[in-house]
């Protein structure tokens, strides 16, 4: 027969119903299992009942064969008189074999039982044909055995069971007369089905719970493995805080050093400077590499700081316009003595707004900072401001060497540089600030002729959580 649909979810495992049992069985096991010395024997059974099929397997052979061994002490006419004894020897035998099945290949558990089932009701059949067909007292093995297939295989297969059995007896009769007769037909099978279905029902119930235990079960581990997961990163983001403090305060540390070599190199280059001859000269041109360095040094320890030490931005109504006008006026000289030219356009709808003049200027600054860089072989620097209907754009424009497509997609990420001195840190700050002020950044270069950087910020900010 085809297993039911209710009991297929269960697997061939599903020697379900059987929980108590299998429970009350593990439960007496255990402690024997401790007990090495074998003193009682009836721990061994206990042992080998521990699966749920086997206890099926063993629970329906024990009901079966003393099923068989009860209905033949009933008296039956001499001509029906069957050899009972060895007949209930014999099935002992292929009942112990169905058990050894199970414990051998326990995945093919639910073919076995379905096999055995089959055989067992052709052996009721037989049995109700040789001992009067519609007056054998074997019909009532059909009680125990629908019943407790119903209970493992589920509450279809039992009204399943209950049909056959009452067609068997039915086909038994009409075989080997005395036919049964109709009532008694149907007598059997409310007597077989009820309790079968009954029984297939609580299975069913049963099965249904196991699985949603089983569910929550995988729920729980999987929750459990992400929260293990999540305290090794925990663990991993304390240290890498440790270490982030670490270098804030090395970086903070080194710095009044370096403004003291700063000063000491620029006082030696004065001195230097003073003396006119030849090995002077020779001296002079290595203070100067060295300033050029400490100086490089003074602003890789500035920008590190800057991105470590971030601070809330402080909002007061400024002029961005005056804002950028004081920058471009501030890199000017250093820009024409590079020979690149500096062009300012501000527009004046650009209204007053609510910023933080010090963080803003330093977005702006990094992206000017980053024009001058890239105009090393010098070229126009443009910076304008813009009013739209409700956002104010600041522009950074350059003619240099543009941003190739495999930089692009990283300018923002930290630490990106492709600057033999460079932090990475520039754009990912101005980006950081610009969304601080609820603006947006965005980026165009035409490889060859140049980049432009543009905040957008809005002229009424939305205040973030
Ligand atoms: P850094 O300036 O320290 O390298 P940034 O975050 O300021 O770090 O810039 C990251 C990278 O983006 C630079 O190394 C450079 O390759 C590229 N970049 C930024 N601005 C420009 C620009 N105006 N022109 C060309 N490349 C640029
Ligand atoms: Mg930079």
């Amino acid at each position: 027969m085809s297993a039911p649909a209710q009991s297929s979810s269960s697997g061939p495992g599903g020697g379900v119903p059987l929980d108590g049992d299998a429970a009350g069985a593990a439960a007496t096991a255990s402690p024997a299992g401790r007990d090495r010395s074998g003193r009682r024997p009836g721990n061994v059974v206990f042992r080998l009942l521990e699966r749920d099929e086997r206890v099926f397997a063993f629970l329906l052979a024990v009901v079966m064969v003393g099923g068989l061994a009860t209905v033949g002490l009933a008296p039956v006419r001499p001509r029906f008189r069957i050899d009972v004894y060895s007949l209930v020897l014999w099935f002992g035998a292929y009942k112990t074999c169905i058990l050894a099945l199970v414990t051998v290949n326990p995945r093919a558990t639910r073919h076995i039982f379905s096999g055995a089932l089959a055989v067992d009701l052709l052996l009721v059949f037989a049995l109700l044909y040789l001992t009067g067909g519609g007056d054998s007292p074997y019909v009532n093995l059909f009680f125990p055995l629908v019943a407790v297939n119903a209970y493992y295989f589920g509450r279809s297969a039992g009204l399943l069971l209950t049909v056959i059995a009452g067609l068997s007896y039915w086909a038994a009769g009409q075989l080997a007369p005395p036919e049964a007769a109709w009532t008694a037909v149907v007598i059997l099978m409310g007597q077989v089905g009820l309790p079968a279905v009954a029984l297939g029902h609580v299975a069913d119930r049963e099965r249904r719970a196991r699985a949603e235990v089983e569910r929550l079960n995988a729920e729980l581990r999987e929750t459990l493995t992400r929260l293990q997961a999540a305290q090794q990163e925990l663990v991993v983001a304390e240290r890498m805080a440790t270490v982030g403090k670490l270098a804030l305060r090395i970086a903070h540390e080194v710095r009044n050093p370096i403004a003291a070599i700063e000063l000491n190199a620029e006082i030696l280059g004065d001195i230097v400077g003073a003396r006119p001859d030849a090995e002077m000269a020779e001296a002079a041109g290595l203070v100067k590499a060295i300033r050029e360095q400490v100086v490089a040094l003074d602003a890789l320890t500035e920008e590190w700081l800057a991105f470590a030490r971030f601070p809330r931005p402080q909002f007061e109504e400024d002029s961005i316009n005056e804002m950028v006008a004081a920058v471009v006026e501030f890199v000017r000289p250093l820009a024409t003595r590079q020979g690149i030219g500096v062009h300012l356009s501000t527009d004046p709808a650009v209204p007053p707004m609510a910023i933080d003049r010090a963080l803003l200027r330093q977005a702006i600054l990094n992206l000017v900072k980053n024009a001058l860089e890239a105009l090393s072989q010098g070229g126009a620097l443009t910076v304008t401001t813009t009013r739209s209907s409700d956002t104010v754009e600041i522009a950074v424009s350059d003619t240099g060497a543009g941003i190739p497509p495999e930089v692009g997609r990283r300018l923002f990420e930290q630490f990106f540089t492709t600057k033999p001195q460079g932090t990475g840190l520039g754009l990912s700050i101005t980006r950081q600030i610009v969304e601080e002020h609820g603006g947006q950044i965005h980026w165009s270069s035409t490889p060859g002729a140049g980049a432009t950087f543009t905040a957008s910020l809005p002229i009424k900010r939305t205040e973030r959580p």
